[in-house]
């Protein structure tokens, strides 16, 4: 066929779908996609017959093209929403991590922990290390994963939450206050050990825990040891019951490195590293 007659085949083949599709027919199209919510293709409806007519798409691929778009679009806007509802610090994707810059991070452990199954199986991921070495942001990327992967996240620092859980008990709303904290698939606890944690603050502490315990997995992240969690919640018998329940099924990252913060002090000389700190009493979590 000439490009001449292929061109006429495609003028006339516009014109037969221009023909078979009634404005009539064209605004109850609209209708349903609008009450179905199909909103990408109800804005595109008209573009995308005469794209098909133009292309002589079979029904099956013009179908598989407007379905696919509807579910991409979808898809990211439902990301999206709960990477807000997850009330992350900052969004810092896994592939953003610089691996190089910290060995003693086993990349193929953080890279199995980011195919999400942890969550399933609901074990807890415990990381800890001076402050610098990416826990938050290792955190956050492996909640991103989680988003992605279809779960509900929700993050918070220990100060925050143990500040908010203090609140509504003094108010007599502890039980929904609770529930906030458990009802999310996967729960990201910052920072515990930056701020000293007083009696009511670790017995709530322990109730949270106790409610996840075995249903809800979590992440936690620290700067302290286990051994240093007595003091961190003023109470060596609560670290120990809040230790027992987290560390039954759970997966723990010791980081010990330099702070990313101080790469280019490093670089710079103007600082010393943790290698050489290392042999140095308090050098090592
Ligand atoms: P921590 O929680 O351990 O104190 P952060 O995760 O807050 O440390 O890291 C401090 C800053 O350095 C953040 O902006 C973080 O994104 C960045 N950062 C830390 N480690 C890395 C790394 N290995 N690659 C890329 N960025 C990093
Ligand atoms: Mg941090």
């Amino acid at each position: 066929m000439s490009r001449n007659t292929n061109k006429a085949v495609s003028a006339a083949a516009i014109a037969t779908a221009a023909i078979m599709t009634t404005p009539a027919q064209l605004e109850r199209l609209g209708e349903h996609l609008r009450k179905l919510r199909l909103v990408k293709s109800g804005e595109r409806l008209e573009a995308l017959l005469q794209q098909a007519a133009a292309e002589e798409l079979p029904y099956a691929e013009f179908l598989e093209q407007l379905l696919s778009a509807e579910v991409a679009t979808k898809t990211s806007k439902n990301i999206a929403m709960r990477t807000a509802m997850a009330r992350l610090p900052f969004v810092k994707p896994l592939e953003t991590f610089d691996f190089d810059y910290q060995p003693s991070i086993d990349r193929k452990q953080l890279l199995a922990l980011a195919s999400c199954h942890f969550i399933e199986h609901g074990d807890n991921v415990i990381v800890l290390g001076p402050p610098g070495v990416g826990k938050t942001h290792l955190a956050v990327s492996l909640g991103l994963k989680a988003i992605e992967a279809g779960y509900r996240v929700l993050f918070t620092t220990a100060a925050s939450l143990i500040e908010k859980l203090t609140k509504a008990h003094a108010e007599g709303r502890l039980e929904d206050k609770l529930k906030i904290y458990t009802a999310p698939r996967l729960l990201i606890i910052d920072e515990i050990g930056y701020l000293p944690i007083d009696r009511v603050g670790a017995n709530l502490f322990f109730q949270l825990i106790s409610r996840r315990y075995e249903r809800g997995p979590m992440i936690l992240t620290s700067n302290q040891s286990f051994g240093a969690w007595g003091e961190v919640f003023g109470d060596r018998i609560i670290a120990t019951a809040i230790l027992d329940r987290l560390l039954h099924h759970a997966v723990t990252m010791n980081i010990r490195g330099n702070s990313y913060r101080l790469k280019d002090k490093l670089k710079a000389g103007l600082v010393r590293s943790h290698d050489d700190n290392a042999s140095q009493p308090g050098g090592e979590i």
